[in-house]
């Protein structure tokens, strides 16, 4: 399955940490790139640098219009699923979810206009319950993948842990 993920809104203080967390998250469980829009220049580097250590492709997408991202997603073969609190519960649509070819995944990082409900093809809740769109994320992708991309490795990465019950051992530069 392709995965996208898309990031939209701002918050009144922008928080670069959740937004990397955000980044990092949607490239360790199997997305391909985000799209976001308002963010710090520290974070492309952030991920260039994991990149660069740990393998893979993922890119972070900065874009002007979430709503051209979001309104692209038909043209580019991707179905819609909104992460939203209202939505279906994850038991019930992550089976279906896991039968398409091409997902964009919508996160809020604030106030999520009505719009973004209407576009999507699935609004999905990971509990009925406010919590945060890193979490929900995780849940997701983790969901519709049955935890495979746990286990999938990066191209070409110059660091690769050996997991070990004690202590840290890393091979490679
Ligand atoms: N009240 C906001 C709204 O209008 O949706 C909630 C914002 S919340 C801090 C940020 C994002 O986290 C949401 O847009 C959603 O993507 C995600 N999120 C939070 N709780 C969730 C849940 N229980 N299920 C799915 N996604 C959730």
């Amino acid at each position: 399955m392709k995965i996208s993920v898309l990031r939209i809104g701002e918050r009144l203080v922008r928080d670069d940490r959740v937004t990397t967390h955000a980044a990092l998250v949607a490239r360790a469980f199997g997305a391909a790139r985000i799209y976001m829009s308002d963010i710090g220049g520290s974070i492309p580097r952030t991920l260039d640098a994991v990149r660069e250590a740990w393998g893979g492709d993922f890119e972070v997408v900065p874009t002007p219009s979430w709503r051209r991202v979001l309104a692209g997603a038909p043209a580019r073969g991707e179905r819609v699923v909104h992460l939203t609190m209202y939505g279906v519960p994850v038991g019930e649509a992550a089976p279906r979810i896991a039968g398409e070819e091409s997902i964009l995944v919508v996160i809020g990082a604030g106030k999520v206009p009505r719009e973004v409900y209407d576009a999507a093809d699935y609004n999905v809740a990971v509990g009925a319950q406010p919590h945060s769109e890193v979490a929900a994320l995780a849940v997701l992708l983790d969901r519709v993948q049955q935890g495979r991309e746990l286990d999938a490795g990066f191209a070409g990465a110059r660091r690769r842990i050996v997991p070990s019950a004690r202590g840290k051992r890393v091979v490679g530069a």
